[in-house]
């Protein structure tokens, strides 16, 4: 590390024995960070060539309003994410609004009343709770006669084989997998194992449609759910594929009979994918697609420094600081409340957006204790940019995840640190 680079991180309020702890950190995972360079190389490829095949054109970042019939971008971009992701067919929107959004159109398009879903890796991430009914809500699928059922995962973290063929019936339509341990503590699933419950349950009946909640995951592996079976996977462009351009949107990706079911609910019955305008939103979505394999590669850059630089400070993290990654969120166990303050005021204070607003915890509907949330981001919500939150309850645990370039992952990392020294939470040894 050069002379100048250390005196920029001090004006930057970092202290020399902080810059000397994290470089080096940084120093002991080249041999990481070339294997996320070379995931990052293969999938950009796999990107352009997808674009390429598609002979996406100039013609295609035109405006569409009203209607949108005829919106020859929209129709190419879906054509681009189905041969990405190596699926049959694609429904890419800005009128999927969110994540969970569009995880409610994938199911109820695809379910009718007295139809069962069947989670095998647990509690599904907290909104879909109210989406499925498991959390009575107004709208929910249980109120359309749906039933739920889930099987968690064993002790150990592995898949219950025998309690999902146990819980397989002749009601059970949709196999709901998650890839992301979301907020949770169970591990993130890879592709691997997504593909070896996608194998059981389609060996008990082939006509279980498997969906996979793929937020968090994309390009963080060669492979997605689609390349090994998965009839649908489902996703937000404020996450990893809309690269931090998409400043709103959804996808879901799959079989030409699910994607035209999830269509037809999005839309209208008799109207499916033939409307939507995109707004002038295409060019961002292409262009963010295009980014994307090298903003989850810094985001993924950041989430091992920071397990590396807080695990030998003694914390829990997960995952560890040698684990291989599924997604691109990072748990710190930081034990107390001064510290997880401490560390998303450093976050927010590192931010490009909103660096000089202080976060504080608060009761936040919906959750059971108070939480802090730190988010300096250009898109409202965006978690593919640097971001983090915790709630205010032991074992004391932040959550981050994102930055939209590994310097400024690093950074971040480096203010937080920096706030929980400051404010005597942590001592560098
Ligand atoms: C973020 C997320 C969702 C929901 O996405 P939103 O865009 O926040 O609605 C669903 N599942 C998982 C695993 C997620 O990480």
């Amino acid at each position: 590390m050069t002379d100048f680079l250390q005196k920029m991180y001090q004006k930057q309020n970092i202290s020399e024995e902080v810059y000397n702890y994290c470089s080096e950190i940084e120093k002991n995972l080249i041999d990481r960070f070339n294997h996320v360079d070379e995931i990052a190389e293969y999938n950009q490829l796999k990107v352009l060539s997808a674009m390429r095949e598609n002979r996406v054109s100039d013609i295609h970042f035109a405006a569409t309003t009203g209607y949108g019939y005829n919106d020859l971008g929209r129709d190419t971009l879906e054509s681009v994410y189905a041969s990405v992701f190596n699926a049959e067919a694609a429904l890419v929107r800005p009128q999927l609004i969110s994540g969970t959004h569009a995880l409610t159109i994938a199911l109820s398009a695809n379910l009718r009343p007295g139809d069962e879903i069947l989670s095998p890796v647990g509690k599904p991430y907290d909104t879909l709770e109210e989406v499925i009914g498991i959390r009575e809500t107004n709208g929910s699928l249980k109120e359309y006669g749906i039933t739920y059922r889930q099987v968690d995962m064993l002790e150990d973290g592995s898949i219950d084989y025998e309690g999902i063929k146990k819980a397989i019936n002749d009601n059970t339509k949709l196999i709901s997998i998650q890839r992301s341990k979301g907020y949770d503590t169970r591990p993130t699933l890879s592709v691997d194992i997504i593909g070896e419950i996608i194998s059981f349950v389609k060996s008990i009946n082939s006509d279980l449609i498997c969906m996979v909640d793929n937020c968090y995951g994309e390009f963080v592996e060669k492979i997605e759910p689609t390349d090994l079976g998965a009839d649908m996977i489902v996703g937000s462009l404020i996450k990893n594929p809309g690269g931090g351009l998409a400043p709103i949107g959804g996808y879901i990706v799959g079989k030409e009979a699910c994607i035209e079911n999830c269509a037809v609910r999005l839309t209208a019955p008799g109207l499916g994918k033939e409307i939507g305008a995109t707004l002038g939103l295409n060019q961002q979505f292409f262009q963010g697609l295009f980014m994307s394999p090298q903003i989850v590669a810094g985001a993924l850059k950041g989430a091992i420094f920071a397990a590396n630089v807080f695990e030998k400070l003694g914390y829990e993290v997960i995952p560890d600081s040698t684990e291989s990654r599924h997604d691109i969120i990072q748990a710190i166990n930081l034990g107390s409340p001064e510290a997880i303050i401490a560390f998303c005021q450093g976050i927010q204070a590192a931010a490009p957006v909103d660096s000089f607003v202080t976060p504080e915890p608060w009761d936040m509907p919906g959750y059971d204790s108070e939480v802090i949330m730190a988010a300096g981001a250009f898109v409202q919500g965006s978690s593919i940019e640097l971001s983090a939150d915790a709630p205010i309850k032991p074992p004391y645990t932040v959550f981050f995840q994102g930055g939209l370039s590994w310097h400024h992952a690093k950074f971040g990392i480096m203010t937080a640190l920096q706030k929980m020294i400051d404010n005597k939470s942590i001592t560098l040894k």
